[in-house]
């Protein structure tokens, strides 16, 4: 096969080793030889695949035969058809009840997944693939369920839901998949996981995809699997290793102060700014002129002629910042760019390998940053995915990094013309002046460092409190039009009795919200965290404590939410019940803050 998938076909017997590392077969592997129903041979041939990826030539056949399976994969290795492929060779059409259940841990995953399966199973006509997950009206998917469907994938958190309320029958379950285990486990969904495991018919197949084998995952296997084969296949990366990736999440309206505080302490040479309209490459780039940048803007509308002599300006040093549109940066080959800055992220991967591309040339390293807000999540998660490289999260430089770059640099400064060929002029100058004026040396030498630089806003001020900031932020919230009555009265709500609070591990400020679903709604702190973080698109590491209370819960939550978080888990619902995520009103006083039952996200204290 392809080197697409970053490894050597190997037979299905070397299944126990790492199938990249073995090359004990010789022989190509086709679909052909694996035992797959034919119907599926011929989706497989339109969909265009060719040859077994190694995760499919190892565990098809194990999985095809009644074995249990655990595949070390991760995305972007084919796995998806891996336990797809055998699963719908093996499922009975006839029977409209789930024989197979998928339990993926994003809304995206879960989607993407079923899509697959249709792919797949075109040929198929009895075969119904129903997608469930959280988000989704429970008519849609309830109707789906009666209809009858052999094959169900599903969020952990919505899976559960359906089971308590009987809407979903997995008596005849045949098949269980875990997909992207550690994620589901990361997202807070090991009780549910393990809840379905437990409560579904035990002489089942089971198949377990994860990416990484931590402890966790390890005891799951070796409690509900029986006697697995063990596949670990690794993906090459479609992005070079010579580019470092790392994100910065950050909310919309505070992305130039993000950017002009990384341009301080970056050490970049060139560098590209990928902005997704031709006005923004004309904007950012005259806002970073006015703070002192050589920056320049590249875009479609450009003449030929102009674009050239703009990336000469780049490559001779005389501008050190493109801000570009993909269009126009499109094949741009300057070796001097240190960094890609994607400002805006790209709507899809492709354009993200592009773009970051354009560093990292002629075998340097490179440096690619990208700014994320929360919105946005799940395409910086299609980004990790179709690169097979997760990015590395950076925080946003603190007032106290930048002031030291900036006396740092001042030092460099004083230290290079202390070379310069004019210094012995001016040192006769302040010798002159210092006899007739009685001046300590230093006080003379700050008095010019003063008339050289405007003295006021040398050092960067430190944040304004949280509160204040909070406020301002709520201000920019306003003014923007599509916000309307509803950011006002958010903006209130945050305003009263709010206790700040840092993240215990990553030190973010922290606030409490509220959500209208508690005891008596039987929540539970992994569906919460699983919820919000599903569908508001938050990351486990965004939570805090999490106290379940008769009525409610109050969840801690970073403390720069942006709107989109709030319009996204708007029609979210645990137990059927809406949410209703809101900034905590507060406790009444001489009412203890927390309840008697306090939470880390996921886990009981
Ligand atoms: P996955 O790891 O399942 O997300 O798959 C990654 C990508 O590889 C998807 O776009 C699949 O359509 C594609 N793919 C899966 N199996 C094969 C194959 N045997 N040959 C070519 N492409 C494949």
């Amino acid at each position: 096969m392809s080197d697409e998938f970053g490894a050597e076909r190997t037979a299905p017997a070397s299944v126990d080793g790492d199938a990249q590392a073995s090359d004990s077969a010789t022989e190509p592997v086709t679909f052909l030889d694996l035992g797959i129903d034919e119907r599926v041979l011929r989706a497989l041939a339109e969909v265009g695949y060719e040859n077994p990826s190694p995760i499919q030539a190892a565990t098809i056949p194990p999985l095809l035969s009644g074995s249990d399976v655990v595949g070390l994969a991760q995305t972007g290795t084919g796995k998806t058809a891996a336990f797809a492929v055998p699963v719908l060779s093996k499922i009975d059409g006839a029977n409209r009840k789930p024989q197979a259940l998928v339990l993926a841990p994003t809304r995206e995953l879960a989607l993407q997944v079923s899509e697959a399966f249709g792919k797949y199973a075109v040929h198929m006509p009895d075969i119904t693939v129903l997608p469930i997950y959280g988000g989704q009206s429970y008519g849609v998917q309830l109707s789906g369920l009666r209809r009858g469907a052999q094959i169900i994938v599903g969020t952990p958190g919505r899976v559960i839901d359906h089971l308590a309320k009987g809407t979903l029958d997995l008596s005849n379950l045949e098949f269980l998949v875990l997909d992207e285990a550690d994620e589901m486990l990361t997202m807070g969904f090991q009780e549910d996981v393990e809840r379905i495991l437990a409560d579904t018919p035990e002489f089942k197949q089971v198949a377990l995809f994860s990416a990484t084998m931590p402890p966790a995952i390890r005891k799951i296997s070796k409690k509900y699997l029986h006697d697995p084969v063990e596949v670990t296949v690794k993906a090459k990366t479609a992005t070079a290793s010579n580019i470092t990736q790392r994100y910065l999440q950050v909310a919309h309206q505070r992305k130039l102060d993000a950017l002009t505080r990384l341009l301080e302490v970056e050490e970049f040479d060139g560098m590209i700014i990928f902005v997704r309209t031709k006005s923004a490459t004309e904007e950012l780039a005259e806002k970073l002129r006015a703070r002192g940048h050589a920056a320049a803007a590249i875009n479609g509308d450009i003449v030929q002629a102009q674009r050239e002599r703009t990336i000469d300006q780049l490559k001779d040093g005389k501008i050190d910042i493109l801000v570009a549109t993909d269009v126009a940066a499109r094949g741009l080959d300057v070796e001097r760019i240190s960094h890609v800055v994607n400002y805006d992220i790209p709507h899809d991967t492709e354009s993200y390998v592009h773009r970051i591309g354009r560093t990292g040339r002629a075998g340097r390293k490179g440096d690619a940053l990208l700014f994320v807000t929360p919105r946005e999540r799940h395409l910086l998660r299609a980004i990790e995915k179709a690169t097979r490289q997760p990015l590395t999260e950076m925080g946003l430089p603190s007032v106290e990094d930048v002031n030291a770059h900036r006396v740092e640099k001042f030092g460099d400064s004083i230290t290079e013309n202390l070379t310069n060929d004019h210094l012995q002029m001016f040192r006769r100058l302040i010798e002159d002046y210092v006899g007739a004026n009685d001046v300590p040396l230093v006080d003379v030498a700050a008095a010019l460092a003063l008339q050289s630089r405007d003295g006021a806003s040398f050092l960067l001020k430190p944040d304004p409190p949280e509160r204040e900031r909070n406020a301002r932020d709520r201000k920019d919230f306003g003014d923007r039009k599509d916000f309307g009555d509803r950011g006002d009265r958010r903006g209130r709500d945050r305003d009263r009795d709010r206790e700040p609070s840092t993240h215990r591990k990553t030190g973010r400020p922290m606030m409490p919200y509220r959500i209208a679903v508690g005891k008596r709604q039987h929540a539970t702190p992994s569906q919460i965290v699983g919820a919000i973080a599903n569908e508001g698109g938050l990351r486990r590491s965004d939570f805090g404590h999490i106290s379940i209370r008769p009525d409610h819960s109050i969840v801690e939550l970073p403390d720069d939410l942006d709107r989109d978080v709030f319009d996204a888990l708007e029609r979210t619902r645990i137990s059927g019940q809406l949410i209703n995520l809101e900034p905590d009103p507060g406790v009444p006083s001489g009412r203890p803050a927390g309840g008697k039952q306090r939470f880390r996200a996921g886990r009981k204290r």
